[in-house]
């Protein structure tokens, strides 16, 4: 076994990001990743206003990178459609781009990376499918995926599925779809569409699995049952090629939060806090969770993770307590026709609900 300096397990954004800042006060950490080559991890790809201030803080030129700006949220619900600004400008940027961007910045200032599937933590010691790694600093983020013996825990009733395809937009849609985010509200979840660089749009959902299972368990079936019954969505499906390909993950554990932990294991980004994606606001948890965990290491060595933690989880409750409450709204259908209302009638009101699911 051989000893090195921090180890951080996940190149995703969370992990970068501690990469980054570790390597920017030269301590040289060692990512491991079971990628060779970032993929496009299933993400709605929405970059709220804090997720690109605190990547211009890592060094990350979004707009270089093809990000497409995002002005105004639009809301589709029961048969109604309303529009409003966003409190700020966001963006629409592809996970492949922002992980290799991300992941080249944290080599560029000296931080290592090896490519190994881990098979399981014991304290802060990586077991891996090529080789074991040990360090007194162990940096957890491997994101939606958990490592045996780290798990979170699920909803036992119905958990949410995350479901994504990319589609090629026609001119009509494009232009609709340019400056936007559009979110269609259903009974049971929500999808999100947004541009990105190169002109693709995104489609991402999150939705309860009693829909897939309705559907026979098919998500191309579940996609032509949604496009029947809400047909704005529909619109936008019908830019699917046929055989287009659908990411799906199980079970995502909305509303966890690691409360505490043990001298030398700091729990970054979905391994630290997961918040329901309607807010758009997770990549931000997991860069701020990244970089403070780094900078408390910078400050205090193995031991200062407990207080990291508890701190962290602090600072993360009321946005995820409020993107919960905004979760639980709007995807019964009195709800979400309810938040289409106060779209058009209160915007004011749900730019504040928007600015108090943002991580301080
Ligand atoms: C449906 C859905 C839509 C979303 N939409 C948005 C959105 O629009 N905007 C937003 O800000 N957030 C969104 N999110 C949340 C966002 O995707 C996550 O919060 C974010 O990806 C967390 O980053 P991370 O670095 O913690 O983990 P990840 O991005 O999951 O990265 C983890 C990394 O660890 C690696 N890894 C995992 N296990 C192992 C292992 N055993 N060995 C080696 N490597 C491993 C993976 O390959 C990956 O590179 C969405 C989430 C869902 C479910």
């Amino acid at each position: 076994m051989r000893r090195t300096a921090p180890l951080i397990l996940g190149a995703g954004p969370a992990g970068c990001a501690a990469a980054i800042v570790l390597a920017q006060a030269g301590a040289h950490p060692l990512l491991v990743e079971r990628d060779t080559v970032p993929g496009d991890a299933l993400c709605g790809g929405f970059l709220s206003w804090r997720t690109a201030a605190r990547l211009e803080r890592l060094g990350i030129d979004i707009a270089a990178l093809g990000a497409q700006e995002v002005t105004h949220l639009a809301i589709f619900a029961g048969g109604r459609q309303a529009e409003l600004p966003l409190p700020d400008r966001g963006h629409g940027l592809s996970r492949r781009a922002l992980d290799t961007a991300l992941r080249r910045r944290a080599l560029e200032l000296g931080a290592d990376l090896v490519t190994d599937r881990i098979r399981r933590t014991e304290g802060t010691t990586l077991v891996g499918q090529q080789q074991d790694r040990a360090s007194d600093s162990l940096f957890l983020a491997s994101g939606k995926h958990d490592v045996l013996g780290m798990g979170r825990p699920r909803e036992g009733h119905d958990p949410a599925l995350g479901l994504r395809l990319r589609v090629t937009p026609g001119e009509t849609l494009r232009i609709r779809l340019a400056g936007r985010i559009e979110l269609h509200l259903f009974d049971g979840g929500y999808a999100g569409i947004v541009l990105q660089e190169g002109g693709t749009a995104n489609i991402c959902m999150a939705l309860r699995k009693s829909l897939l299972v309705e559907a026979g368990g098919d998500p191309r079936a579940l996609l032509v049952l949604l496009a029947a019954a809400h047909p704005a969505l529909g619109e936008r499906l019908a830019a699917a090629a046929p055989e287009s390909p659908i990411d799906t993950i199980g079970a995502v554990p909305y509303g966890w939060i690691a409360r505490d932990t043990t001298p030398g294991l700091f729990r970054l980004g979905d391994q630290a806090a997961v918040i329901p994606s309607l807010a758009g606001e997770g990549i931000a948890i997991a860069l701020a969770s990244g970089s403070r965990a780094a900078q408390a290491w910078l400050d205090g060595g193995a031991g200062a993770a407990p207080a990291f933690q508890r701190a962290f989880a602090h600072s993360a409750r009321r946005p995820l307590a409020m993107a919960g409450l905004l979760r639980a709204v709007a995807e019964r259908p009195t709800g979400s026709g309810l938040v289409a209302a106060l779209a058009l009638r209160a915007p004011a009101l749900l730019r504040l609900v928007a600015r108090l699911t943002r991580l301080d």
